[in-house]
């Protein structure tokens, strides 16, 4: 007898492989992806019921508020005390899904991923080609003389620390509340988003600016959700999938090819290999004027 698993899994097949063929079909994938790309590698995402949000900030603060650009500020000691509580995870590993967006992107399928993460697990997998939107906390500064930092400048130190060469507040080179994402970064991502023949968003609820509103940007109706809850996108995406991301991008992205996806995928490679010398030769003429 068929149960209700049954048809729920009978249904998840089917949606799995129309994933599938989506991917096939098309050369110049973006990847759109939130916090739930990274709850699987053990990080905490924001905003789900235990998230950081949700969870006791251990401050006087809510969560929340800590993370914008006034509390830092004027409370950079508190604001260090909860960064290095809730926001590093220095030994997180990357995932199935960040595994799977690599194998994608060796087959010369994947055209960027735009990433709100700041835990460079994209990077860690193998990916090159990622957009952190919202920076990432490897990278640090001294607001004074701008001097670089590692991660573990800021794990070998206590309270707030401070540059060793002019003694200034060093700060993560993360976009905090009331701060403006960087320019080049949000060029890159619509660039990537007005060329991309399918747009997979995954692990994102969809509610942070300015994720929220890259679909504009989308001439075409290709769009793919995978969210385990609903997103504003769900009923206008070619294909909403309420699922575990990794299990999900697993099973789309075998790790095995076919004899004929090999040479598509080989063919493909030259194709964007000479466009992207063609655009170099381009941006050279430009220069030169
Ligand atoms: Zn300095």
């Amino acid at each position: 007898m068929e149960t209700r698993l049954d048809r729920y899994q009978g249904a998840r097949e089917n949606k799995i492989r129309q994933l599938k063929d989506l991917i096939e079909e098309s050369e110049r994938i973006v990847f759109l992806g939130g916090d739930g790309v990274s709850t699987e590698s053990g990080i905490p995402d924001f905003r789900s019921g235990d998230g950081i949000y949700n969870q006791e900030s251990g401050l006087a603060y809510r969560a929340v508020d800590v993370i914008s650009h006034s509390f830092f500020m004027e409370h950079p000691e508190d604001f260090y005390d909860f960064y290095r509580r809730k926001l590093l995870y220095p030994d997180a590993k990357p995932n199935k899904a960040h595994k799977a967006l690599v194998r994608l992107e060796k087959r010369g399928k994947l055209s960027a991923i735009i990433t709100q993460n700041i835990d460079k697990l994209h990077q860690d997998a193998g990916s090159k080609k990622t957009i952190e939107l919202h920076g990432s906390v490897f990278r640090n500064h001294c607001m004074d003389c701008g001097k670089k930092f590692r991660l573990d400048y800021n794990l070998n130190t206590t309270g707030v620390p401070h540059c060793d060469r002019c003694g200034g507040i060093v700060r993560p080179d993360i976009t905090l509340y009331e701060e403006n994402l960087e320019h080049d970064k949000v060029d890159a991502a619509i660039k990537a988003l007005k060329k991309c023949d399918l747009l997979i968003i995954g692990g994102t609820s969809l509610t942070v600016y300015p994720a929220a509103t890259f679909s504009q940007f989308i001439k075409h109706d290709k769009v793919v959700i995978i969210n385990k809850s609903s997103t504003y996108l769900d009923l206008s995406a070619k294909l909403t999938i309420h699922d575990s991301i990794g299990d999900v991008l697993d099973m789309a992205i075998p790790r095995r090819r076919t004899p004929e996806q090999i040479k598509k995928d080989e063919k493909l490679i030259a194709k964007n290999a000479a466009r992207e010398k063609a655009a170099m030769e381009k941006a050279k003429l430009k220069e030169k004027g």
